[in-house]
């Protein structure tokens, strides 16, 4: 019929809770969803128009994806750049695009490539096999932090060693599998995070920046409204604009940082929804994934607003055993990603709304307790 409206079509590599948030979200976007899944099971299976089966390392199922969507992107980055290459050269939408999407594969490139553009990032070296480890750890007079280039999220692939001797063994042993950042091991005052979105034209839409919380390398708690000052939040509005001009994603990027004494610093940014800004779906009244979708399909990005004073994340990270059925708390929203339950796996999430910073902090710790969230509750620094 002339005229008539089609949805487009987004196409998303992996089918997990990122995926999921996306199909939840795909209706106020106003896109059809499919996904490429590992298995049955996946978080967004349950909730996709169109679900097909392969792996981001499958260039038959990369090109079945395709073939069936209007644009292509992401919910992990466990996906074959060279074959995105070719896809692009062969006229696929592909967003956010390789090149961008290499800064959140490759440390090794995304720390290099910051530091060329004279962003803040913590001083670092770059090892490969063969090469000397003493010759890299002669630069730093401190402890170090060791890094995988690639494969290592979550604190995996990240190590703290503890002298000298450990840190060559990790950095001989790592580098025998790629290229490993050896990296200068900050004293943090805290950890924020700014996720900003940006659309096919270039334009930014930015959320609020969050204080988030690590244990284990993993996000524990973020919290809206951060507590960093108006000082620090004008110098991560600022570079968060300088990364994205750099980066040029499409689509969500989220830029991790380091809160130090002299200032803020990048620690990394992902080219996805973020775990950061899970808090956006009730938080503000456009979420991270219906922007991102929004992005991904070229159509204009919304206003986003706050919704609440203070919005505080938890996630619900798997136990000692399976969760209990437990009782609702006011004001406190739990998303079950469906997952099986797995000691150390995010099963989920919970967000609290409210006024008071540390009334809504206590209110999404109850609940998440009360679903067997094993994270200690530990004072904010
Ligand atoms: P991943 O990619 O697995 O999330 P990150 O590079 O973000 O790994 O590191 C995980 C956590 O380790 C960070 O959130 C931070 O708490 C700590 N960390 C990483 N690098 C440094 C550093 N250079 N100095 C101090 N702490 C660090």
């Amino acid at each position: 019929m002339p005229g008539a409206r089609r949805d487009l079509t987004v196409g998303v590599v992996g089918a997990g809770q990122l995926a999921l948030m996306m199909g939840e979200a795909r209706a106020a976007a106003g896109v059809r969803l499919a996904v490429l899944a590992a298995s049955p099971d996946d978080p967004a299976v349950a909730v996709a128009d169109e679900v097909l089966y392969g792996t981001g390392f499958e260039e038959p199922a990369l090109r079945a994806l395709a073939a069936r969507c209007d644009v292509v992107t992401f919910d992990h980055e466990l996906v074959d750049l060279g074959v995105l290459e070719r896809l692009v050269a062969e006229g696929v939408a592909v967003r956010p695009g390789p090149s961008a999407l290499l800064f959140a594969v490759d440390k090794a490139h995304q720390r290099r490539a910051l530091a060329a553009a004279g962003l803040p990032v913590p001083r670092f070296a770059v090892v490969r096999a063969g090469d000397d480890p003493d010759r890299a750890l002669g630069a730093f007079s401190g402890p170090v932090v060791a890094k995988r280039a690639r494969g290592g999220y979550d604190g995996r692939g990240v190590a703290f060693p503890e002298g000298r001797d450990e840190a060559r063994a990790t950095l001989l042993a790592w580098a025998s599998e790629g290229e490993v950042l050896v990296e200068e091991r900050l004293d943090l005052l805290g950890e924020a995070a700014l996720v900003l979105v940006r659309a096919l034209d270039g334009t930014l839409a930015p959320y609020p920046l969050v204080d988030t919380r690590q244990a284990d390398g993993m996000c524990v708690e973020t919290r809206y409204p951060s507590r960093v000052g108006p000082d620090r939040l004008a110098e991560a509005t600022a570079l968060a604009a300088r990364v994205a001009e750099v980066v040029q994603p499409i689509g969500v990027l989220a830029i991790e940082l380091f809160v130090t004494a002299s200032g803020l610093v990048v620690n990394e940014v992902a080219l996805r929804p973020h775990n950061t800004a899970h808090w956006t779906i009730e938080g503000t009244t456009a979420d991270q994934f219906a922007q991102h979708l929004r992005a991904v399909a070229g159509l204009p990005l919304a206003t986003v607003g706050v919704t609440a004073a203070s919005a505080v994340m938890v996630n619900l990270v798997g136990g000692a055993s399976p969760p209990a059925p437990a009782p609702a708390v006011e004001g406190v929203v739990v998303h079950d990603y469906a997952k099986a339950w797995r000691p150390g796996r995010k099963l989920g999430h919970v967000t609290a709304l409210g006024v008071d910073p540390d009334e809504t902090r206590v209110r999404a710790w109850e609940r998440a307790r009360l679903l067997g969230a094993p994270s200690e509750e530990v004072p904010w620094p």
